[in-house]
């Protein structure tokens, strides 16, 4: 049965009051700090601490400020802000933790506490509002951007904004970021709307259900179409259930955990009648596995996002663990692979993209130095903190090799990232998601023409 709207926005009370100084509801997890032995061992995988040198911009800094914070020792003040807010919440760290301490988790929930003691005021209060609760929960609003969005790039308006320098009122972060926006497409949930199930060609060997993204669908519509022509080509039946919205974890890793909560619960109604649910970014389907811990108070909807976050699966691992067809057609390039955090750190998949990317013929994988380290993106990271952002993403260009052609990755937050290190540090490869190099060889196979 599903629920009514009305039911889902009326939030169940977090019964866990405070810890503290920790005065809100939801208080950080005390467990996931417990382990901390402060050995220091995760400070290099950090890059913030890499860039600042300094121990409250580093794990085991950030750890002993927000245990000061649960012991009563600290109070949550504005000093707090900075060390909590500047983590990319990229998880390398955990990694490189022997006790396997959630660091980022950690920021989240705190981060909660933050927002709740200190509410954002004036410009950035209306920035935040307007898009992440004004806009990415709702599909309309936000394909109504996406078409003005592309009004702009095909009318002519995008040219004149350049040549006129009319864009230099702009913040100089953003109009780098405008300088590598992708062509906007037709979003798949729009233009499959009328369509129950788009079938699978030839037999059917398994029925998916696609997340289809919020921002991911209007920026990047052809990594989404790429998507489903991968998952049909392979035996699936996609379904793209059209209740869906966006996965919260913008709103999460911003410290709007109520947000999360209400975005939660409509994603796991809309998808309550999938086996398994297909996510090809990997920031919005570690948020989807993480479900259960927006409800650590709320027994009744843990266990829903339980059985929810067990039906989620990121695109490579699936394709990877269900036996995807290997291409015959070959490609010829030399191609690098970025580990995205929130797939290698977050989710812990590693070899199936690459496997994937090696299976095709006449790719030639050219492994990047630290492919695991943040680019710098990490949500919104590289638009509410542009400096630190710009220092770790000149780090990451540092490690991709000369001499390749594409750099693949799995999350669209980096693939803008990394573009725009491609253009700003005067390099000419190409950014692409891995899917779409798997659809690119399957249709040149078909004897399609490719655009690379
Ligand atoms: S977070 Fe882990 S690696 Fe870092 S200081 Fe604590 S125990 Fe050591
Ligand atoms: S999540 Fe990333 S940025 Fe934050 S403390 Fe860990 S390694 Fe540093």
């Amino acid at each position: 049965m599903s629920l009514r709207e009305s039911e889902i926005k009326s939030e169940p009370a977090c019964t866990t009051i405070s810890l503290g100084n920790y005065r809100f509801s939801d208080p950080p997890d005390p467990s996931k700090w417990a382990d901390c032995v402060h050995c220091g061992m995760c400070l290099e995988s950090c890059p913030t601490y890499e860039q600042t040198g300094q121990e409250q911009h580093s794990p085991r800094g950030r750890v002993h400020l927000m245990k000061s914070v649960g012991e009563g020792k600290l109070e949550i003040t504005e000093d707090l802000i900075d060390p909590i807010f500047m983590c990319l919440d990229c998880r390398a760290c955990t990694t490189a933790c022997p006790a396997d301490v959630d660091v980022g988790g950690l920021i989240e929930e705190v981060r909660g506490q933050i927002r709740q003691a200190i509410p954002l005021t004036g410009w950035k209060a209306f920035v935040n509002d307007f898009f992440l609760k004004g806009v990415f929960p709702h599909p309309s609003r936000l394909h109504l951007l996406g078409s003005l969005l592309k009004l702009y790039q095909k009318s002519g308006l995008k040219t004149i904004a350049r040549k006129t320098k009319l864009l230099r009122i702009m913040p100089e972060h953003l109009v780098e970021m405008e300088a590598i926006l992708p062509e906007v497409g037709m979003p798949v949930r729009k233009k499959y709307k009328h369509m129950n199930v788009i079938k699978a060609k030839g037999e059917t060997k398994h029925t998916v259900a696609l997340l289809t993204g919020c921002v991911m669908d209007v920026m990047f519509s052809d990594i989404n179409e790429a998507t489903i022509r991968v998952l049909t080509r392979n035996g699936n039946d996609v379904i793209i259930p059209q209740n869906q919205t966006c996965c919260g974890a913008l709103h999460v890793h911003a410290g709007d955990r109520e947000t999360g909560r209400k975005l939660a619960k409509q994603n796991i109604e809309a998808f309550q009648h999938a086996d398994r649910v297909i996510v090809n970014a990997a920031g919005c389907g570690c948020m989807l596995k993480e479900y259960p811990e927006l409800f650590r108070d709320d027994p009744e909807w843990r266990e829903k996002a339980e059985q929810f976050s067990q039906k989620v699966e990121d695109i490579s691992k699936y394709l990877h663990d269900t036996g995807y067809e290997k291409p015959k057609a070959e490609l010829n390039m030399r191609i690098t692979y970025h580990d995205a955090c929130h797939l290698a750190h977050g989710q812990g998949i590693r070899q199936e993209p690459r496997a994937i990317l090696s299976s095709i013929p006449g790719v030639e994988m050219v492994p990047m130095p630290n492919a695991d380290r943040c680019c710098g993106s990490a949500g919104i990271y590289n638009l509410t903190h542009p400096e630190m952002a710009n220092d770790i993403l000149e780090s990451k260009m540092q490690n991709v090799p000369e001499d390749v052609e594409l750099i693949s990755m799995g999350n669209p937050g980096c693939m803008l990232q990394m573009a725009m290190g491609v253009l700003k540090y005067g390099r000419n490869q190409k950014v692409v998601h891995t899917v779409q190099l798997l659809d690119w060889a399957y249709q040149k196979e078909d004897g399609k023409e490719v655009r690379v």
